[in-house]
């Protein structure tokens, strides 16, 4: 693998017409046929790895690049920058280290493209199983070489991975000899490292055949007097191959075996019918080949006086009642044909058990193209759109047949046909299981309470996958539907479900190359929590739109308490609507599908947990000391160059934007597609330290505003606005409050926006405008009154204004117990005849009110999230107060480290009236009982997020005010606690503790004054629980 093969653009073009003609060309060179033609005098084929035996990074880097939109051609460029003293020549010589390498390489990448660029997912893709794989027309060849005697090798310029492991993902048991330039220190196109290869093979020059994809590669080795072969793609390279061998390379009739030895048949007996069956005299063999598909009923391709056909029977044994009936198939197979449904031409049924030994049935062979892996590699895009939309076309057709005009009115039973399907699953996976999985209980609950209505019945193929039709050889078209052992009557969505399985399922996921009752079945099972969280998640997430769909009666009706429900339209009677249960508890996982800790969260979500647990240990922690100096110094009122380094690698590591809920967000064009509930527990996380928020872009108030953008912006105001901010370039602020009126009654906003010409133009003071004093502020989302002689609640408008519109006079700024908050701050400000275009205007005017709780819904409870954050963090930090020091504590206490806010560094142990301080009663009381109001309150925000999840926002209102009035003044309770703990450095600015204090103490007017949540709560408690 080497720079220059990134420029071999034919390799990332497979030709779509060569590839099936070859593939078809293979079937008529049957293996049996092979024989050593050449008589050559070669003796070893040497083979390079990328471009070769596996993709190329050119063809990953063009791929990688549109999906990250990076400029094209980027990654490309900066491997070659510097030529052979370039970082990627030097990674591949081993000279310098993957982080090293990624390092020169990402900054020469963001030099050129002018963006940031993260080179650690691109390096991530190039090394993943999904993409580094073996062609598979390669994996045959070598087979073939090595069969005949010849000598394999490898000899390619690779690199060390950061598990120091050597960058090969291919199966050594292939290659006699492996020369690899990381370990050799030697790269191609230098002659040494070939000299090496031969004199390890132990072969002169003329010996071997080499093959590169790289013209100076190749080049190089004639020189020395090695046979050559430039690649292009492999499929042409390995014809060449086979002309210079003499021999053939490619196995006979694709995707068939030898006979099983269990699996054997009567030849005589068969040959007889057959001979029968068409009518035929033939002395000639019968030649019988086992397909690899068609486990379940055994295969086979027969040969008989130049007819192919296929022949497919019950396995032997004993059955079960229903299952293996090849007659149906048989009957299936034989109606569509007359219904224009592509299926292979049926010819006999045959029930007599004395010619084979079970019934079976005779169809005529269908050449053609089976692909085996779903995500089609080697096929350009435009060609795998092309193969899934003839798949589409021909599930249409299946779906259309009209049962009753084909004759198969009685093929299956009438409705209800998904529910039976859940219902035999369930039965299914109680017979196989072998120990309870929480996932799958969690699922088995779930699944009959969400069953869509059935709305069609049509005949349904009951296992349609890629690899169970044949294409056509030179088009996208399907000439055959292979297998339809379980097809039946049924609803056409499960088909259409069933084949959008593999969109779903990771590409590594062994039942996509096979099928589950198959060699494979041992490891599938392994796989059931996998699939059940996987199902989860899709579940849940796709629920936003089933539930959005379904008529939500009365929310407020519903049963507001903690214990069982007595009716609810979720969760049948009796269960309860959350568990309190401990973490990984199967109850927990069975019951309501709250996830109440980390670890029960989808293997995705939990990955991505954890990565921001470490990024916050190794980035973030680490970084305040420096972050909270810099607020305190002269230039905090300018952005810490700390906070923009920072959120480059929280942007690299995708820690970015993980705020906007799915709902808002559906096809996750904005950001990370989490639940409420799945982004509660990161964003608790994030609530940890006061400035992770801002470093992964989940800051107050820009949050608010790009989820208000998302929902109601106009395309053109979110690609002025909303990309800025989505990028982190901007910042935002969002003005409502106003001194002269109680503003926590929003329809008292006084400041007028009234309209000119082209212009809509503002007159107002505004107060505690968080963020506007920011100099990276570059919108305020302004809500002014247009009219305020229409109804109360119709008279707001919400505008959004550029700051650096005139008239916008920033008076001063304000402090929370003399907190200044710097560089955004909370600003008093004046707009006076500020003139905004008519086009700024959000939804209409009249709109703002509606906005405005749109607004505040979700983002109002991430405060709450944080403020878990917060009290978790000043617990931590209490305990590791009053506990014995750890090394880094005494290092602290000897003043050779700054003190650290990290949790895990004890900071010093106190002793006072002759007792360590975790020895006093009260501070025992006062922990246990930090930790039960923590529990308590983080529940209730789970439980809010879980509403919305399920309900929406709206429904969720009571569950919101709840939870605000419980998180800040809890917060303020825990964190007043461990103030009290650290005595007076609690105070100060070396611990958090006291910032933490000033926000919770905040949030109690800035998320809402207390009282206007408590008087929700209780007039919902009024009005609906008497
Ligand atoms: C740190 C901070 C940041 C802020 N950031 C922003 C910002 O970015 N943008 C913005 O527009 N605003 C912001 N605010 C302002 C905040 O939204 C308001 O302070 C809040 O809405 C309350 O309005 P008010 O201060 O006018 O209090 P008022 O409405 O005057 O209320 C004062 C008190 O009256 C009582 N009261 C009010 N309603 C009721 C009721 N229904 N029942 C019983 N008692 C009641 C309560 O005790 C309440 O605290 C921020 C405030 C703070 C402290």
């Amino acid at each position: 693998m080497c720079v220059r093969s990134c420029f071999q653009s034919s390799c990332l073009q497979w030709a779509w017409r060569t590839a099936f003609l070859k593939h078809i060309q293979r079937r008529h060179q049957g293996s049996h046929r092979w024989t050593h033609l050449g008589g050559s005098t070669y003796r070893a084929v040497i083979f390079d790895m990328g471009g070769v035996l596996i993709p190329s990074p050119g063809r990953v880097a063009a791929e990688w690049e549109v999906q990250n939109r990076i400029p094209s051609g980027t990654i490309l460029k900066a491997l070659m920058e510097g030529g052979e003293n370039g970082p990627w020549m030097r990674f591949m010589r081993a000279e310098i280290t993957a982080e090293g390498f990624l390092r020169e390489f990402g900054r020469l990448c963001s030099e050129m493209s002018k963006t940031s660029v993260p080179v650690d997912s691109f390096f991530s893709l190039l090394t993943s199983e999904r993409v580094a794989k073996q062609f598979p027309v390669m994996t045959e060849a070598i087979t073939q070489i090595r069969a005949k005697g010849l000598q394999t090798a490898v000899l390619s310029n690779n690199f060390y991975l950061p598990n120091q492991k050597s960058f090969l993902p291919l199966d050594r048991k292939q290659f006699d000899v492996v020369v690899e330039s990381c370990v050799e220190g030697i790269c191609k196109p230098d002659p040494r490292i070939y000299k090496l290869c031969l004199e390890r093979l132990g072969l002169q020059p003329s010996e071997s055949i080499f093959l590169d994809d790289l013209g100076p590669n190749v080049k190089a080795a004639a020189s020395l007097g090695i046979h050559t072969i430039k690649v292009n793609d492999p499929e042409t390279a390995v014809k060449e191959l086979e002309a210079l061998l003499g021999f053939t390379l490619r196995l006979g009739v694709p995707n068939t075996q030898p006979v099983r030895k269990t699996m054997e048949i009567p030849k005589d007996s068969l040959k007889k019918y057959l001979k029968d069956l068409l009518g035929i005299q033939t002395t000639g063999p019968l030649e019988l080949l086992q397909f690899d598909h068609g486990q379940s009923n055994p295969t086979y391709y027969i040969s008989l006086a130049n007819r192919d056909l296929v022949l497919r029977k019950k396995p032997p044994g004993t059955l079960l009642p229903s299952a293996h009936a090849i007659e149906r198939e048989f009957r299936i197979m034989k109606a569509l044909a007359n219904a224009g449904v592509p299926v292979p031409n049926v010819l006999d049924l045959c029930e007599d058990s004395s010619v084979v030994g079970t019934p079976f049935y005779v169809m005529e062979y269908c050449p053609g193209l089976i692909y085996k892996d779903p995500s089609l590699p080697g096929l350009e895009p435009s060609h795998r759109r092309a193969i899934y939309t003839a798949m589409n076309t021909v599930l249409c057709k299946i779906h259309s047949v009209d049962p009753q005009a084909v004759g198969l009115e009685d093929y299956g039973k009438q409705g209800a046909y998904i529910p039976r399907q859940v219902r035999t699953w369930v039965k299914q996976y109680r017979a196989s299981e072998t120990s309870t999985i929480p996932a799958m209980e969690r699922l088995i609950e779930w699944l009959p309470l969400h069953l869509p209505h059935q709305q069609r019945t049509t005949l349904v193929h009951g296992d349609f996958r890629l690899d169970n039709l044949v294409f056509h050889p030179e088009k996208p078209e399907v000439l055959a539907v292979l297998d339809w052992e379980l097809s039946t009557l049924g609803d056409p969505l499960i088909d259409v479900a069933y084949s959008c399985l593999a969109h779903y399922l990771p590409s590594s996921f062994p039942v996509l190359r096979g099928q589950a009752s198959s060699a494979h079945a041992e490891q599938t099972g392994k796989l059931t929590e996998f699939v059940s969280n996987l199902a989860w998640d899709f579940a849940v997430k796709e629920g936003f739109r089933v539930f959005k769909e379904m008529p939500f009666k009365n929310p407020l009706t519903r049963s507001c308490h903690t214990w069982a429900r007595s009716q609810s339209q979720w969760y049948p009677i009796g269960t309860r609507s959350y568990s309190s249960v401990p973490e990984a508890s199967p109850a927990h996982a069975s019951r309501g599908g709250l996830v109440i800790s980390p670890e029960s969260l989808s293997p995705p979500v939990r990955e991505l947990y954890h990565r921001l647990k470490r990024f916050m240990e190794q980035h973030v922690y680490p970084a305040e000391p420096e972050l909270q100096s810099h607020q305190a110094s002269a230039a905090r009122w300018s952005p810490s160059p700390l906070i923009e380094d920072l959120k480059e690698k929280a942007k690299a590591e995708g820690l970015w934007n993980l705020f906007l809920p799915l709902e808002a967000d559906p096809e996750k064009k904005y950001g990370a597609g989490l639940t409420n509930v799945e982004y509660a527990h990161l964003c608790e996380l994030m609530g940890t330290s006061l400035y992770a928020p801002e470093i992964c872009n989940c800051s107050a108030p820009d949050t608010g505003n790009m989820e208000l953008l998302v929902r109601y912006g106009t395309e053109a105001q979110k690609a002025r606005w909303l990309m800025p901010l989505l990028e982190g370039k901007a910042r935002s602020c969002f003005a409502m409050t106003e001194p002269q009126v109680a503003s926590s009654d929003a329809t008292n906003i006084e400041a007028s926006i009234r309209e000119e010409d082209s212009f809509y133009v503002i007159n107002g003071h505004k107060w505690w405008i968080t963020g506007i004093l920011d100099p990276r502020c570059q919108l305020c989302v302004f809500m002014g009154k247009t009219d305020p002689h229409a109804p109360r609640h119709r008279q707001q408008s919400v505008l959004l204004v550029p700051m650096d519109t005139p008239g916008i006079k920033i008076i001063r700024p304000l402090t929370v117990y003399g907190l200044e908050d710097a560089p955004g701050g909370h600003g008093e400000v004046r707009f006076e005849h500020v003139h905004v275009p008519k086009e700024n205007m959000v939804l209409g005017p009249g709109r703002g009110f509606e906005i405005a709780q749109g607004r505040l819904g979700p983002g109002r409870i991430h405060h709450c999230m944080r403020l878990i954050g917060f009290s978790e963090r000043a617990l931590a930090l209490m305990k590791a107060r009053i506990q014995p020091p750890t090394a880094e504590g005494r290092e602290q206490e000897r003043g050779l480290r700054r003190p650290c806010f990290h949790w895990s560094c004890r900071v010093k142990s106190r002793v006072a009236f002759g007792k360590p301080l975790v020895e006093q009663g009260t501070v025992l009381a006062d922990i246990a009982q930090s930790r039960v109001e923590i529990e308590q309150a983080r529940l209730l925000v789970l439980r809010a997020a879980h509403v919305m999840d399920l309900a929406g926002n709206k429904a969720a209102a009571l569950d919101i005010a709840m939870i605000k009035m419980v998180a800040p003044s809890m917060a303020s309770r825990v964190i007043d606690r461990a103030i009290q703990a650290f005595g007076a450095a609690g105070l100060s600015s070396d611990y958090p503790l006291a910032q933490f204090f000033t926000w919770a103490r905040a949030l109690r007017f800035a998320d809402g004054p207390d009282e206007v949540h408590r008087a929700t709560v209780a007039k919902l408690e009024l009005k609906h629980r008497i």
